[in-house]
């Protein structure tokens, strides 16, 4: 069993030439044909919350996880409705401190964009998305003391709950960046599964604190697309 579980932040038309993490961002006609494509070769697109039977090995099928990090305003704009037409779900990762600012981390990095208010998550939540945690503030918690990573973990969890009223169940590493005993805050915590940002797709057994994903970037052409979520071409990159 191989489920990929694709990555990805934005989809929006792209920054200008030569502003950094540009390759994030992919544009919504990319996205359309992604998700065409997934219905094609016979996918279905799933959120962590319905993908947690097939990573659990109770149920088998055609899937592939469907994740946004970070919570922008154009996951709703522009993904959404993609995602209700094909009749996938998908979880994006949320920043508790931050619903309805921007993307303040990436100051002097990448262009600020608005991220999801209340409003938006509610519209997220009723079109029967998922909701997952990136922490409070966006933080590396390999730079943090454990006191800190653990009320980041914690906290955002129960910020987002009552924030968008729905469970947290997921949560998804910023910058990718965890040691082990981040990944038992996490567990503790409640959550029962954690996204890094490892290549690969996932296969029954490995650890769902550690998940490999399958990041999709604006340079994502068909072809590659294809390898990344149907062969073992990421798989050998990890
Ligand atoms: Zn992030």
């Amino acid at each position: 069993m191989s489920i990929p579980i694709l990555m990805y932040h934005q989809i929006d038309v792209p920054p200008p030439r030569g502003t950094r993490l540009r390759g994030l961002v992919v544009a919504p006609t990319s996205f359309v044909w992604q998700m065409k494509m997934l219905s094609f070769m016979g996918y279905r697109g799933l959120s962590m919350s319905e993908l947690e039977p097939y990573l659990m090995g109770c149920k088998r099928g055609k899937v592939v996880g469907i994740t946004f990090d970070d919570g922008y305003c154009n996951n709703v704009e522009n993904a959404l409705p993609v995602l209700l037409d094909q009749g996938f779900t998908a979880t994006c990762y949320g920043v508790s401190g931050f619903i309805g600012g921007t993307n303040i981390w990436d100051r002097g990095i990448m262009f600020e964009k608005p991220l999801m208010s209340s409003r938006d998550w509610q519209r997220w939540l009723d079109a029967g998305m998922d909701v997952g945690s990136h922490t409070r503030s966006h933080a590396k918690l390999t730079e943090l003391s454990d006191v800190e990573a653990r009320a980041q973990i914690v906290d955002s969890k129960h910020e987002l709950e009552r924030a968008i009223g729905c469970e947290v169940r997921h949560f998804c590493y910023p910058y990718g960046a965890f040691r082990a005993a981040h990944q038992q805050m996490v567990l503790e915590s409640g959550y029962v599964t954690a996204t890094s940002t490892h290549r690969g797709r996932v296969h029954l057994g490995d650890d769902l604190f550690t998940l490999k994903r399958v990041m999709v970037a604006r340079a994502t052409h068909p072809l590659l697309f294809f390898l990344k979520v149907a062969t073992s071409y990421e798989d050998l990159r990890a």
